[in-house]
């Protein structure tokens, strides 16, 4: 059935768009279209920067509410995500081909996790105290909702990736325009009616959905406070840049090419671990930030690690994102799949050795699929060991000794996820401690959204979930008396 939606969700309300333009979303498993909606231009963001600007300045309205009755309306906000869960699941798996089972996770239970992780926090926060001024006096320090943030999500994990900035912002009173991605804005229609039945208060939340133009002229809107992104380290520099010049606070999450650490006490039993080494490693297709796409390897048993690589990606079952029996689904457009081939392409030809995968799958003719593929004997130096590729690509480089092993988990520009995979914990953790990165497991990984999220070097500035993110929204206040 194809979804077509005539309106944009701005000011609590669905209103016509300002233009004809329209965004036409094609299914990643099918290639059938699936869906349209408006694509807001520069006059609907300017609605929806005014109507998020009309919520904030509001004076009895969502800036100056209680927490607590911020954090009751966060948890109805929950509640209402709840309720359309499988639908926003199904949405989101036939947009950009996440297997079923992970959107059921991630994209719908994850999500209201942060929410609810915000709605408690809000609850226990002081957002005003008073201590001694050290000359003399008292200082009372408030912590004030910033304003108005302009929040653009990537494609890979639209819901959860969202929730990453709207749950702590909400938390803090601000308001929103939040920009999604031109793969996923079905799912967005179904969380713009969620916000609707929730008791988020019109203007809180606004959505505009749209590509690199409607963000550019997002980033730059003068009624913006602050810009929340998450998306390619290229299009992150574009925006830091924006920002500096405006001198407007800017959180970036983006792209990494993080290490899986085997060390040589690692059991590599797949019975044991191979839904948490899928997890992660080949998480979403393959298109996930952290995921550890660097396999580094002990030499002492390297080639036992190449062989539980290929039979983990050989043994995944590849096939439509909305079979609850597929591993590995389509990737998300046939971009990203020309993309992926051309990487696949330079590692056999910069002389990495192919162990398994790197064609399309014989039985699958529709869709954007790619073979798991494992690459062995890869020099760290290389293209398909440096750059993202954002795909089922995996790439098993052998090491010496553990310095070795974190002199090249450290070779390279990105610094986001990691994992370590030991029978020792405690040496785990060690090994842990000195990768530079924002994140890092030890025998799996998973983001906790009461901890700090995000990376370093080219993954990123800033960091999202956990109690200190909620500080990405506020304005800290000083007052002297
Ligand atoms: P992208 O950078 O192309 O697009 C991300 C978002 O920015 C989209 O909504 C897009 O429409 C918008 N956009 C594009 N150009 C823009 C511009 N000039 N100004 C403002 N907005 C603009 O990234 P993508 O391909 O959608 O997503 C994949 C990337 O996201 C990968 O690099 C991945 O690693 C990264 N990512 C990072 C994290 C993290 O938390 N660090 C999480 C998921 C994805």
């Amino acid at each position: 059935m194809t979804l077509h939606i005539d309106s944009l969700f701005i000011g609590g309300e669905w209103i016509p768009p300002t233009t004809s333009h329209r965004i036409t979303v094609i299914s990643a498993s099918t290639e059938d279209e699936i869906g349209s909606v408006p694509e807001a231009r520069d006059g609907d963001v300017d609605a929806a920067v005014a109507a998020a600007r009309a919520a904030f300045d509001d004076p009895s309205g969502w800036s100056r509410w209680s927490p607590d009755r911020r954090a009751d309306a966060l948890d109805s906000l929950a509640a209402e995500l709840e309720s359309r869960a499988e639908e926003i699941a199904r949405r989101v798996s036939a947009q950009n081909g996440m297997p079923i089972s992970i959107a059921r996770q991630l994209e719908t239970a994850f999500p209201v996790a942060i929410i609810r992780y915000y709605a408690g926090f809000v609850r226990e926060a002081t957002f005003e105290q008073s201590h001694p001024h050290l000359l003399g006096g008292t200082t009372t320090v408030r912590r004030e909702p910033l304003g108005v943030i302009g929040a653009i999500a990537p494609w890979n994990f639209p819901q959860a990736l969202a929730s990453f900035k709207y749950a702590p912002a909400l938390a803090a009173g601000c308001t929103l325009v939040l920009k999604p991605s031109p793969e996923t804005v079905l799912d967005a229609v179904l969380f713009a009616e969620a916000v609707a039945a929730s008791q988020l208060p019109a203007g809180v939340i606004n959505i505009v959905p749209g590509g690199r133009d409607t963000g550019a002229y997002l980033i730059e809107h003068p009624g913006i406070d602050k810009v929340a992104f998450t998306g390619s380290t290229v299009v992150g520099r574009q925006i830091a840049e924006i920002c500096g010049r405006l001198l407007r606070p800017v959180t970036l999450e983006l792209g990494g090419k993080s290490a899986a650490i085997v060390l040589d006490d690692a059991d590599l039993d797949l019975a044991t671990i191979g839904e948490k080494l899928f997890g992660a490693t080949l998480l979403n297709n393959g298109q996930t930030c952290f995921l550890g796409t660097r396999i580094l390897a002990p030499r002492s048993r390297y080639h036992e690690v190449v062989g539980v690589f290929e039979a983990l990606a050989s043994s995944l079952k590849v096939g439509d994102a909305l079979d609850p029996a597929t591993q590995i689904g389509p990737l998300a457009s046939e971009r990203q799949r020309e993309r992926v081939e051309g990487y696949i392409a330079k590692g056999i030809g910069d002389g990495a050795r192919l162990v398994t995968g790197g064609r399309r799958p014989a039985a699958l003719d529709r869709g954007w699929f790619v073979e798991p593929t494992v690459f062995a004997d890869v020099d760290n130096q290389r293209a398909i060991a440096q750059e993202e590729i954002f795909g089922p690509v995996l790439s098993v480089i052998p090491y010496t000794d553990v310095d070795d092993a974190i002199a090249i988990a450290n070779a390279s520009d990105y610094g986001l996820g990691g994992t370590v995979w030991t029978c020792d914990t405690d040496r785990g953790m060690d090994v842990a401690r000195r990768v530079r990165t924002g994140t890092i497991g030890v025998n799996t990984y998973l983001p906790d959204p009461g901890s700090p999220f995000g990376g370093i070097k080219n993954s990123g500035i800033g960091r999202e979930l956990g109690p200190d993110a909620i500080a990405n929204f506020q304005n800290t206040k000083s007052i002297y008396a």
